[in-house]
């Protein structure tokens, strides 16, 4: 028998960040073995970008375009009307039909609709739909990050008639340089057999608020009409140095299992594929104009270190995937440490696409409709952690997939909340309570998430149960920033009327965070017409950093914890979200933080469902 010995020690030692798992050899399947020393490996070649790689890209587009029924419900025949291919084209394109020979052109869309007609009809589906269904050709997108912006080739009024009459790919304007993710990019569409690509900083004019204001409102069109979106995600650890196609970090040989001596016991040892390394944390995947972009496409190929990763609706992959039983058992354990959370997400997003003329999701579907809006939370658990350069595009960086939502669902959205789940959205709670280094931002109110800056914001796990809402929502008024512009994108001002309980809280000295303690609940600031008093578990999330290490100091001191608050709805029998409030001036209060209340009582009814008082109006912030 011939397998291949490695000594871990010697032969592995240099990859002190990349994790390999190891079984006992006595454990797995016999098979494995002649898998491995068919020697899988030799299909891939040593260059991320080599022939096997694009071989293998042409591989998943087209099982993607073939079999893949949500994939194609965007880029096919049977889509809603409207989203399917050739519907939609930028203003302006990068031509690469002369990549080869070292040439791009800035293309307007009026121009690519002329030549469009001839060779380029060859790439679109055959389709029995009337000829206007499909006006343009299919253009390709890149997610890249940033250089300094001074410093990157851009389009700009100087340098518009250069980028059409065609510039050389290492003399890009107005550096007169090479700028490698863009150089790949092109080749990569030339040699998959497309023609067209969008680069924003190329195709919008970086010289221009007006234009940039126009474009940027087109986003969501953009890229959810690409066909693939092409994702920089090694090269955004360096911008300037780094493409797309380079040597792999990891030599082909060992992205796949072997047999190592260790301590003079054999056994399996592989590197996990790592979707998680390799994809979700790149620089580029926490920058929060780049959710939108990931979000909204159909296909995404990302560019990571080791190898390419494939993301459409429907599949995950990744060219070291294994095409065999036993070698595919050995890696499952390793698919499971990626983040597939953020990709149901991503999937239930782009079902609410599905539907045609109804508003989503359907009235009397309940369950799916939950789904719907769950998939919200998980969009704002991811965005919310992304990093963004202007505090001040928090809304707006997000607003294309806001739009997406509200297209499908007809609901109405308020600073990054939706109104046809308003209670649950606005119970988030922010990292504060874990360290995170949350501060308030000013553009937006504080009842919503997009009013932190600088840590994450999570929701609950929606629990299976009985809900009881304890506020009504009498009005809003979410002016835009200018008062005639986009509520989905930067605001003025966003105030709720709510017809709610205020009520006052007192927890015991010596009150600890996850203790049972003595809680008193009072009608009135004063603390003096008591309305509960007993035993629960109360748990507190500040919303901001300096605000929750105020009261984990007091808490440590064992001062008396107050604080004024309104329950917001109750889970089940025992749980109840409120929110914690500060007053402003008349009758106006800000959002400080998230209680959870949690009774130990077997009683049904919480405090609140007692409640005989009249409610307060009050206007939120
Ligand atoms: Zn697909």
């Amino acid at each position: 028998m011939s397998f291949i010995h490695l000594n871990i020690k010697s032969s592995w030692a240099g990859y002190s960040d990349v994790k390999f798992h190891l079984a006992p050899l006595a454990q797995q399947p016999r098979a494995l073995l002649s898998e491995v020393e068919a020697h899988p490996w030799s299909t891939l070649g040593p260059n991320i970008g080599s022939d096997e790689s694009l071989g293998k890209i042409r591989q998943w587009i087209s099982s993607c375009q073939a079999s893949h029924k949500s994939c194609g419900s965007i880029h096919g025949h049977h889509g809603s009307p409207g989203l399917e291919i050739g519907t939609f084209f930028p203003t302006r394109v990068i031509d690469v039909e002369e990549a080869e020979a070292g040439v791009i052109f800035l293309r307007e869309r009026a121009e690519v609709t002329v030549q469009f007609g001839t060779d380029n009809e060859a790439r679109l589906p055959t389709s029995t739909e009337s000829s206007t269904m499909h006006k343009y050709p299919v253009y390709w997108t890149l997610s890249h990050r940033w250089g300094d912006a001074d410093e990157m080739p851009r389009l700009l009024k100087d340098t518009e008639s250069q980028l059409r009459k065609g510039v050389r790919l290492d003399k890009l304007p107005p550096i007169n340089g090479m700028w490698p993710t863009f150089r790949d990019a092109a080749l990569l569409v030339k040699r998959l057999g497309y023609r067209y690509i969008w680069i924003d900083s190329l195709c919008i004019f970086q010289d221009s608020d007006s234009e940039w204001q126009r474009e940027a409102s087109t986003m969501i069109d953009i890229y959810r009409h690409s066909y693939c979106n092409i994702s920089a995600g090694f090269a955004s650890y360096n911008p300037a140095n780094n493409g797309l196609f380079r040597r792999r970090e990891l030599c082909e040989r060992h992205l796949y299992p072997a047999v190592v001596n260790i301590d003079a016991q054999l056994w399996w040892a592989w590197c996990i594929p790592n979707w998680n390394d390799q994809v979700e944390t790149v620089p580029l995947n926490k920058r929060g104009w780049v959710v939108q972009e990931r979000f909204l496409a159909t296909r995404t190929i990302h560019f990571a270190g080791n190898q390419v990763f494939w993301e459409c609706l429907e599949d995950i992959n990744y060219e070291s995937k294994p095409t065999s039983e036993s070698l595919a058992d050995l890696e499952r354990n390793a698919e499971n440490c990626t983040t597939m959370k953020d990709r149901k997400a991503v999937l239930m997003f782009h079902k609410l696409k599905e539907t045609t003329t109804e508003p989503y999701p359907p009235p009397h579907d309940e369950e799916r409709s939950k789904e719907i809006y769950e998939s919200w939370t998980r969009i704002v658990e991811y965005y919310a952690s992304c990093g963004l350069t202007k505090e001040s595009d928090r809304l707006i960086a997000v607003s294309g997939m806001a739009k997406a939502f509200q297209e499908a669902t007809g609901d109405t959205y308020m600073a990054g909340l939706w109104k046809g789940a308003f209670g649950r959205y606005l119970t988030w709670y922010s990292t504060a309570y874990n360290g995170g280094q949350v501060r308030r931002s000013e553009y937006a109110p504080t009842w919503s998430w997009a009013s932190t800056t600088g840590g994450g914001v999570e929701f609950f796990d929606w629990v299976e149960g009985h809900y009881t809402s304890f506020f009504k929502l009498i009005g809003e008024r979410i002016v835009p920033e200018p008062p005639n512009g986009d509520s989905f994108g930067l605001l003025l001002s966003a105030e709720l009327d709510m017809e709610c309980m205020i009520c006052y809280l007192r927890l015991d000295t010596g009150w600890r965070r996850y203790d049972q303690g003595k809680t008193w609940v009072y009608h009135d600031e004063a603390r003096s017409r008591c309305f509960f008093e007993g035993h629960s578990n109360t748990d507190i999330y500040y919303d901001l950093i300096d605000s929750q290490d105020k009261f984990e100091q007091a808490n440590e001191v064992g001062d008396d914890f107050v604080c004024t608050f309104i329950p917001v709805w109750k889970q089940g029998n025992d749980t109840t979200l409120c929110l914690i409030l500060e007053r402003d001036v008349n009758n106006r209060y800000k959002r400080a933080g998230l209680l959870k209340w949690y009774q130990y009582n077997d009683e049904a009814k919480s405090p609140w469902d007692n409640w005989t008082r009249t409610k307060s109006l009050i206007t939120l912030i």
